[in-house]
């Protein structure tokens, strides 16, 4: 038999020893950020490297230079280390080594037994994003009017001298196969002189916002369009709204929140459909990881660990190790003056409101986020407890087609077990005040003891437990409902559903016709008549006719009388 020769092409792999750098040294223990930029600058070194058990990280000069914009200076260089880094040995396959750096590795180190040789990082290895096309996908998705609309704004922006691109959550949920409602445009150029020409083009409302250089577009053609300038963000105090410059499409993607949110489709006609995907968005959306783009994205602003929550219970993304210590770090630096009480009370807003809504706080609740609303909540086992409660009676309500607001309901649910000091300032610190505070504040306070009333009086007459309910607001009924046992919530449900809605059959105009005289005495008439019918003391129209002629005196019927 004759052996089978295999020709051999010769293969050259440079490997990672001939990829890297060696202008690293391990970051000292104690070092804080201070001492590791020093460290970095006198020696000319490109990163330190950090270890931790089996775990490697590197500090970049960038994530300490941020830290000590942001007042971090003293704070453990270590709090800024980008955890997880893969490392290789020195003889690994440069396939390997661009593999990692192609999945968002910030830099791959590698080494020799165990010691850290040095680094490749992606500029070094010239790995680029992979140039991708999303036109076949735009094709297959959109609707052929909404292709034309990004077409047109492509070609608008240009006629303008500037570059229009769909980004963030578009682009995204694209990439997931669904279609987003709302189109985020941002523009290399004046994106407000982009927003008027369209307006004038498609019609619809206008509103410019020209502290921020943004526009929204409504009621036209297509879906609603935010537009805004193509931005660099620069953060001064933790919390803080940033400072904001123009800046190239690039910029304007790594400063966002998440690197799935990091995502643009060129619209321009040239390239029209392209995706720019600088922070490998598209990678992390295919492994389900929600990743930050640098370890202090929580501390520059807190709210996004409210965002990943909700991102993690809409789109099942999971937080990635490294995002995971930085939102512990984030919660560790709170409280966070500079952030305001209605942004945290808008995330909050959207976070509760799905059907997924309670289970997200409990999300939060467990990931200590709510310390950022006061430094001594703690989230109990009775505040997840009466959270899942919650997600039970909001299902309860729609079932019924009872309206509700989320947030207070939400709140009285993650509030009601905290000690009162305690719930009145996050409710104060999300900016609540007037009714919505009163209510809330009531609801928390009297919830208890209102819960053990309705369930002491479980057997009185249906009129006597209407009584006690009606004319309460929706909260107070929730609070006693998720502070109650089954006695306390069965009479809230029935109230809800049957004392609530109950009537007199006999209205105003029959008790006219029997010569009842109008104002107050009327209301109260009625009042009896409907309750008599709550205890199942009448039936029909007859026993109730038959009751207020009893009612009405004799006297009054003379008077009324022609
Ligand atoms: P969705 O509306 O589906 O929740 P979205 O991505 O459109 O998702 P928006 O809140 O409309 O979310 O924000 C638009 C984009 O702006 C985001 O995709 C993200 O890139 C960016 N962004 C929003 N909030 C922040 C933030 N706090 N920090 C950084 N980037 C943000």
């Amino acid at each position: 038999m004759m052996a089978l020769e295999r020709a051999t092409y010769p293969q050259v792999d440079p490997g990672a020893a001939a990829l890297m750098h060696r202008a690293l040294a391990p970051c000292p223990g104690r070092a804080t950020v201070r001492d590791a930029l020093r460290l970095l600058r006198r020696r000319r070194l490109r990163l330190l490297v950090a270890r931790e058990r089996n775990l490697a990280g590197v500090l970049l000069p960038g994530d300490l230079s941020r830290a000590r914009a942001l007042g971090l200076g003293g704070r453990p260089a270590r709090d800024v280390a980008r955890w997880g880094s893969p490392v290789v040995a020195a003889r690994a396959s440069e396939v390997a080594v661009r593999r990692h750096l192609l999945e968002g590795a910030p830099a791959v180190l590698v080494r020799e037994g165990r010691r850290i040789l040095g680094a490749v990082e992606p500029s070094i290895a010239a790995v680029g994003p992979p140039a991708i096309s999303l036109l076949p996908r735009l094709e297959r998705l959109l609707p052929r009017a909404t292709l034309d609309l990004l077409r047109r704004i492509g070609a608008s922006a240009e006629a303008l001298g500037a570059r229009a691109y769909a980004v963030g959550g578009f682009v995204r949920d694209l990439l997931l196969g669904r279609q987003a409602a709302e189109l985020d445009i941002a523009v290399e150029g004046d994106a407000l002189a982009l927003a008027r020409r369209l307006a004038g083009e498609w019609g619809g409302s206008l509103v410019i916002h020209r502290t921020f250089g943004t526009a929204t577009l409504e009621g036209g053609v297509g879906p609603r369009l935010d537009i805004a300038t193509t931005r660099r963000e620069r953060y001064g105090t933790p919390g803080c709204l940033p400072e904001v410059f123009p800046a190239s499409i690039e910029d304007d993607l790594v400063r966002r929140d998440f690197s799935v949110n990091a995502l643009a489709v060129v619209l321009a006609p040239r390239g029209f459909g392209d995706l720019l995907d600088p922070c490998r968005g598209a990678s992390d959306l295919a492994r389900r990881r929600l990743r930050i783009l640098h370890p202090l994205s929580f501390v520059e602003d807190p709210t996004r660990i409210f965002r990943a929550v909700r991102y993690q219970s809409r789109l099942g993304l999971t937080l990635d190790r490294g995002s995971r210590r930085g939102v512990r770090l984030a919660i560790e630096l709170a409280l966070y003056p500079a952030l305001s009480g209605q942004r945290l009370r808008a995330e909050l807003e959207l976070i509760v409101a799905p059907p997924e809504g309670p289970l997200s706080l409990i999300a939060l609740g467990r990931l200590g986020a709510f310390k950022i609303l006061d430094a001594e909540y703690r989230f109990s086992l009775l505040a997840a407890r009466r959270l899942e409660d919650l997600g039970r009676l909001r299902d309860w309500l729609r079932r019924h087609a009872i309206a509700s607001d989320a947030l207070p309901l939400g709140l009285l649910a993650l509030l009601g077990s905290s000690p009162p000091a305690i719930a009145q300032r996050c409710l104060k610190r999300l900016a609540l005040s007037g009714e919505p505070l009163t209510r809330l504040t009531a609801a928390l306070r009297d919830g208890p003891a209102f819960a053990l009333r309705l369930a002491r009086e479980r057997t009185a007459p249906a009129s006597v437990r209407a009584s006690l309910m009606r004319g309460r607001h929706l909260e107070r009924l929730a609070g006693a409902w998720l502070a109650g046992g089954a006695a306390a919530r069965g009479q809230v449900e029935w109230f809800l559903v049957e004392g609530r809605t109950a009537q007199a059959l006999l209205g105003g105009d029959d008790l006219l016709a029997l010569g009842a005289a109008r104002g107050p005495r009327m209301r109260e008439l009625l009042d009896r008549l409907r309750d008599c019918r709550l205890d199942g003391l009448t039936t029909t129209r007859e026993e109730e006719l038959a009751l207020a002629r009893q009612w009405i005196a004799p006297a009054a019927r003379a008077q009324a009388a022609p």
